[in-house]
């Protein structure tokens, strides 16, 4: 069978029981394709778009099968590794995609407009406009990014196109970042989190055959930034603090990291960190629309290789559910402490994207210190780093206006990155 082809049977007393079972992986994603040699089709490293989908599992569910076989990729990341196509230099430095959602019951109860026209790698916005004279009028927007991601696409086709190309390179001495922008209701979090599960999937594949016996060790960390405050989500929004050492080196003290060894390890954790956040103070959507989750998946390594020394750090892959881009605008708000927030929102997400740009330019001096989030992450803009982000927007054209705002924040990245596409 095909899918044996250079996997090594890894001997059962190398690790606990079930813990890589790798074939029940496969079970699990792909019903049709647990019979070895049963899809006869091309081969598929493109994407896939599917007809339908269902969101009734939101880690691996995803396309309903609708007859003919929809075919993953037995690996995509085992097999990039074998071709040695893993450079870091091949892995743009900066991606921007967008996800347009579908409309929502609601939505389509109301007949409600969809205003977005998509392409493979470019969207039209339509809004509709009044002249002086009320008649009305449609404005078109054009946005081109390096994908569009209509409401087609399942979760797994999203995680193909920006998470899957990073994971070989974070064994090498990488920091790479995914983040979700976009209004509050866009798809941020449907989005964001059965991605960590998929690259852990992904990464513990490489540490048990690519990797296997070299000491690579998996850790997780979750913790959020409320009103320029962090909480760890997988401590009962236990308050942490952020230091910084001598040598410069960002350290949130107290927050707890969890070894990672297989896949059911991490899907509990998600789910625990996820319940943390949004059943905060003063009740569920509110809370999370005004913070940042931060979910850190650490690939570390002793020096000899060996489990007998403490581990060092060697990459870094953080997935980072921003607060609602609305809530940046909060600033006006009759409630103080809600302009405050407002304001600290703001802040963060104009950081970001300086934080990006000087990254992206390589600029020497990083404007971390702008905001909490930066600063938070000021390790994985430093050195070898990567940075995908993925702009959420909804589709009708009540959201009109914040559909634009966050194009124009993701063209506004995406274009920094075409500058310095021109000058090499
Ligand atoms: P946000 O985190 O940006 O506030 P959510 O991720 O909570 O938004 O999404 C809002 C609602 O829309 C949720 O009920 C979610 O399940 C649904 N949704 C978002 N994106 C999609 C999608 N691509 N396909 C199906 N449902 C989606
Ligand atoms: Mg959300």
């Amino acid at each position: 069978p095909r899918r044996k082809n250079g996997e090594e049977q890894v001997s059962p007393n190398e690790c606990s029981p079930g813990l890589l079972d790798l074939h029940s992986f496969d079970t699990e994603l792909l019903p049709e394709m647990s019979v070895p040699g049963l899809y006869d089709g091309p081969p598929m490293n493109h994407l896939v778009r599917g007809r339908s989908f269902d969101d009734s599992d939101p880690y691996f569910g995803n396309n309903k099968q609708t007859g003919k076989a929809r075919v993953l990729p037995e690996s995509n990341v085992l097999k990039s590794i074998a071709a040695d196509n893993v450079k870091a230099s091949n892995v743009a430095k900066i991606k921007v995609v967008v996800r347009k959602r579908p409309l929502n019951k609601k939505e389509l109860t109301k007949n409600e407009e969809d205003i977005i026209e998509t392409y493979s790698n470019s969207l039209v916005v339509h809004e509709t406009k009044l002249k002086v004279d009320l008649t009305e009028y449609v404005e078109k927007h054009e946005f081109v990014f390096d994908a569009v991601l209509d409401e087609e696409v399942s979760n797994d086709e999203v995680y193909r196109e920006t998470v899957e190309p990073i994971v070989p390179i974070i064994f090498q001495r990488t920091k790479a970042t995914c983040f979700a922008y976009g209004q509050t209701g866009s798809g941020k979090t449907y989005t964001m989190k059965p991605l960590p599960l998929k690259a852990v999937r992904d990464i513990l594949r490489l540490m048990h055959h690519t990797y296997r016996n070299q000491g690579f060790q998996l850790f997780v960390s979750f913790f959020e930034i409320y009103g320029g405050k962090l909480f760890d989500l997988l401590s009962d929004r236990k308050k942490l603090c952020m230091r910084e050492d001598g040598k410069q080196q960002v350290c949130i003290v107290g927050l707890q990291e969890y070894r990672v060894v297989d896949v059911e390890t991490i899907k509990e954790l998600i789910e625990r960190g996820n319940a943390t956040r949004s059943t905060g103070t003063t009740g569920a959507n509110e809370e999370s629309s005004r913070s940042h989750a931060i979910l850190q998946l650490t690939i570390k390594r002793s020096a000899d290789g060996s489990e007998s020394k403490p581990p060092r750090v060697v990459g870094k892959l953080s997935f980072i559910d921003l607060a609602g881009s609305e809530r940046g605008a909060d600033t006006t708000d009759n409630d103080k402490q809600t302009r405050m927030e407002g304001a600290e929102i703001n802040k963060s997400l104009l950081a970001l994207k300086e934080c990006i740009r000087a990254l992206d330019n390589d600029q020497g001096h990083i404007p971390f210190r702008g905001s909490k989030l930066t600063e938070v992450l000021r390790d994985s803009f430093v050195g070898n780093s990567r940075t995908v982000m993925i702009s959420c927007i909804s589709p009708t054209s009540g959201s009109c206006e914040h559909t634009l705002n966050t194009l124009r924040y993701a063209d506004r990245v995406k274009s920094l990155s075409k500058g310095n596409n021109s000058k090499k």
